[in-house]
């Protein structure tokens, strides 16, 4: 079944478009890497997904259903940044409470979501501290704790590692990795590291300047590059 949907998707920023009529299908279940250089309309395409930005033609379906008006919040997706955000204030379970308390969720029942996410990223003892209180990777797993709380279909990672050392990113892609298997969920997952897309992907899709170069599995991409672009992108070092 396909999952998300995106058809002859582009977008404009006044006069200047970025994105140039994107085709991708992800599929239940799929851990799809969105890869190319910096400003190439990963972020974008992301928030669009989303329904943080507004998509200036083509349509964007999650689950079948054309969201293309359908707000952030009522969209079966949960998105994951590459800086934090957390809330300085709030303790780790408030933290991770905090959109299901804006969406009205009984106390309990946020309680209960927030158990449940804290054993499956292994957070039980660092509940009650504050995000200052935490290290680089363990912040990593509480914004990872917010997406899961909600229980969504589809998660979006932008580039949630290119704040942590090296050790903790090998570290924490395994880790996405595991919570996408664990948690049956579709994962649409943006990098500028090539690295990174091959190792996590099961699909990788390409991009340079607002269009995609190609799509395939790592092996396809290592084997049959498209073009040069793709060869020399994917053959480089990070
Ligand atoms: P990436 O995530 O691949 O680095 P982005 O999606 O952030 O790329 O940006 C794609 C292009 O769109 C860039 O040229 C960027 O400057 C431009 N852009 C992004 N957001 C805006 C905006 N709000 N207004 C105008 N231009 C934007
Ligand atoms: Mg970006």
């Amino acid at each position: 079944m396909v999952q998300v949907a995106i058809e002859n998707v582009t977008k404009a920023f006044g006069a200047f478009n970025v994105i140039h009529g994107i085709e991708v299908t992800v599929e239940d279940g799929e851990f799809v890497v969105l890869v190319g250089p910096s400003g190439c309309g990963k972020s974008t395409l992301l928030r669009m997904i989303a329904g943080l930005e507004e998509i200036t033609s083509g349509t964007i379906s999650i689950a079948g259903r054309i969201v293309n008006d359908v707000r952030p919040k009522e969209r079966d997706i949960a998105m994951v940044f590459q800086s934090y955000a957390l809330y300085p204030h709030m303790t780790v379970r408030k933290n991770m409470g905090f959109s299901l308390k804006l969406a009205k969720i009984p106390k309990h029942e946020i309680d209960k979501a927030v158990d449940r996410a804290a054993s499956i990223l292994g957070l039980e003892a660092l509940l009650d501290r504050r995000p200052k209180q935490l290290s680089g990777g363990q912040r990593q797993r509480v914004a990872m704790g917010r997406a899961i709380v909600r229980s969504p279909q589809v998660f979006l990672f932008d580039e949630p590692l290119s704040n942590l050392d090296a050790q903790l990113r090998l570290q924490m892609r395994s880790e996405i990795r595991e919570l996408h298997q664990r948690l049956e969920a579709t994962t649409i997952y943006v990098t500028h590291d090539q690295v990174e897309a091959m190792t996590m992907a099961d699909k990788i899709v390409v991009m340079r300047g607002g269009k995609v170069e190609q799509i395939g599995s790592p092996i396809d991409l290592y084997d049959r590059p498209a073009n040069r672009f793709v060869a020399s992108f994917i053959g480089s070092p990070s």
